[in-house]
């Protein structure tokens, strides 16, 4: 869709603010023009002896409550239209929000945080600028032409109108010109913007690592490149408004030449009186707005255009995740991977290569494997991130498709191997997907996670502020937050990715029993590096290279003599090491 079809269809939902904006403008330019015409006969009634003593006064008053009524009025179009216009940067925030939260994974790997922020503020606030000041001054600037252009020529005189308005199509020619490089300079200029921003976003959240590798003075430079870069693209399209300016002075002065010099001749033949030619040439000068008025619209134009191209695709950017099921949540936990394929965009190698697997409902898998061999990706495709390329994964009978999205995220609870904690207090942090859970809960469920102690131990317990501006907790402390969020969440089926990496094996192994015990039904899926956070699963699968290379209880797979046992061994052995050390 472009800009216009966007702009029309919103002042069509707002018409009767644009009306009444519209009104005031309307009353404002004929009061305008009304002024100079009031101005000439008063000048001539002056010459003629006609308005003196009281009349004099009463036509002055007359003009000093015009430029009241014109100061009102201006005040007036302004509210009704910039309310306006900031519902539509609303309106557009929410509507480009609302995408992204709905895009799934595979959309953010194709896209830059920095780009979409700027997006989000930027180029809305580009886009809000041209429905509000650019399409009023649009219509303000047209109006006070043609009333300006109507009175100079039907109502003072149409051979000094006409020839007065000789040089402005030669300004018109300039605005063309100028038009061009204002909307490749603002284009460029947002585009930049954004990299600034991109910048700025992984600089600031990676700035640890930043200093740890001694990277702050290139990352300075490159900030300084980036901001030069942003402003040399935004001068660039000021100077080219700036060549707007000259432009109309030209214009205005040319005309003003004209007027005087046939006017005074006019004038000496009798044809105009001095009156008359003091209303043309304050008319001239009425014309300099229409004028500026049309520079500014077009800087403004240009800029929106320039937002718009790149707000609109984001827009219109189908879902990468399709949410068309209609099933609520499964009935039933049986969990049937069958011949599961998955290859990541843009990658040559398959992720994850026929993979079935069963798991009936209430039990507890195992997935181990090497670094790399697609354990995670495997969790991503139960969370529906991704779509297989081949195969299909149920729950109960039913595809996942088929449910939807909201039912399907109230079915899994999901703990990555680097959770995010929220600039929220802990036990809002706990309460994240039951914001309506008790204290009492709150605290059942952190103590499951082996967490309690920890946070009682915190300045403020549960109302210890974390995240970015509160306390900074240890990995080990966020893994175990986010396995009291997840088993707070009551989901039927619980993932843990690797979710215990950062916590001992004494930890692990209190909260695995925890699970156990309180497991009330719920299926498990652990994935982890370490076999002892699996070796009580009822069933036990090694993935290798994407495949399923082995399968079964702990003590069946050890009788395999493959992967799993070689690693067991290892791993006891290193134990043993430990704890001897
Ligand atoms: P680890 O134990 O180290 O966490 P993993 O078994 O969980 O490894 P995955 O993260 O599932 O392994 O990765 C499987 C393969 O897919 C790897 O080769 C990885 O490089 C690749 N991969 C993972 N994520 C992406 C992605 N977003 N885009 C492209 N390739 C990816």
């Amino acid at each position: 869709m472009t800009l216009s079809k966007m702009l029309a269809g919103f002042v069509r939902r707002h018409w009767p603010k644009y009306l009444a904006a519209a009104a005031m403008l309307a009353t404002i330019a004929v009061l305008t023009v009304w002024i100079p015409r009031q101005v000439g006969q008063v000048v001539d009634g002056m010459i003629a002896g006609r308005v003196a003593g009281q009349a004099l006064l009463i036509e002055l008053a007359k003009l000093v409550a015009a430029g009241a009524a014109i100061y009102g009025l201006r005040v007036g179009w302004r509210l009704a239209l910039f309310s306006t216009a900031y519902k539509l940067g609303r309106e557009l925030r929410i509507r480009l929000y609302e995408r992204l939260s709905l895009q799934g994974p595979a959309f953010f790997q194709s896209k830059r945080t920095g780009d979409l922020m700027a997006l989000a503020t930027n180029d809305v606030d580009a886009v809000e600028l041209a429905a509000g000041e650019a399409m009023l001054a649009a219509f303000d600037g047209t109006l006070t032409l043609v009333l300006v252009i109507a009175m100079m020529t039907l109502g003072v005189d149409w051979r000094l109108g006409l020839a007065a308005l000789l040089p402005f199509p030669l300004m018109a020619l300039a605005f063309w010109r100028i038009s061009e490089h204002v909307h490749q300079a603002w284009k460029q200029s947002l585009e930049r913007f954004s990299a600034l921003n991109q910048h700025v976003q992984e600089n600031l959240a990676g700035v640890r690592t930043v200093r740890a590798l001694g990277l702050v003075e290139r990352s300075e430079k490159q900030f300084v490149q980036l901001a030069d870069s942003a402003g040399e693209a935004g001068f660039r399209a000021q100077r080219w408004e700036a060549a707007y300016e000259p432009a109309v002075g030209m214009t205005l002065s040319a005309a003003l030449a004209i007027a005087l010099g046939l006017g005074g001749w006019l004038v000496a033949h009798k044809e105009l009186s001095i009156g008359q030619l003091t209303a043309f040439t304050m008319y001239l000068g009425q014309l300099i707005w229409p004028m500026f008025a049309a520079g500014w619209v077009l800087s403004l134009i240009e800029r929106g255009r320039a937002a718009w191209g790149r707000l609109s695709p984001m827009l219109d950017e189908p879902l990468s995740l399709a949410d068309h099921g209609t099933a609520g949540r499964p009935a039933e936990m049986r969990l049937t991977l069958r011949d599961l394929n998955f290859t990541y965009p843009g990658s040559e190698r398959a992720a994850i290569e026929d993979v079935s697997i069963t798991l009936p409902a209430g039990q507890t898998l195992g997935v181990v494997g090497p670094t790399g061999a697609g354990k995670s990706t495997l969790i991503r495709l139960l969370l529906r991130q991704f779509e297989p390329a081949r195969g299909s994964i149920s729950l109960g009978g039913q595809v996942l498709p088929e449910f939807t999205l909201a039912a399907l995220r109230e079915t899994l609870a999901w703990v990555p191997q680097e959770p995010i904690l929220f600039s929220a207090t802990i036990a809002e942090n706990i309460a994240l997907a039951r914001p309506d859970a008790s204290r009492e809960e709150i605290e059942e469920a952190a103590r499951l996670a082996a967490v309690h102690d920890d946070i009682a131990r915190l300045p403020q317990g549960y109302e210890t502020l974390v995240g970015e501006r509160g306390v900074t907790l240890s990995g080990g402390q966020r893994q175990r937050v986010a396995i009291a969020r997840a088993l707070l969440a009551r989901a039927p089926l619980l993932m843990l990715d690797d979710a215990l990496s950062a916590v001992d094996t004494g930890t692990e192994t209190q909260i695995l029993e925890h699970l156990r015990e309180q497991r009330q039904g719920r299926s498990v899926i652990i994935v982890s590096h370490r076999l002892s956070a699996v070796m009580d699963a009822d069933r036990i699968v090694v993935l290798r290279h994407g495949r399923v290379t082995e399968r079964g209880t702990h003590a069946e797979l050890l009788e395999q003599h493959g992967w799993y046992a070689a690693q067991w061994r290892y791993q006891q052995l290193e134990a043993s090491l430990d704890a001897e050390a």
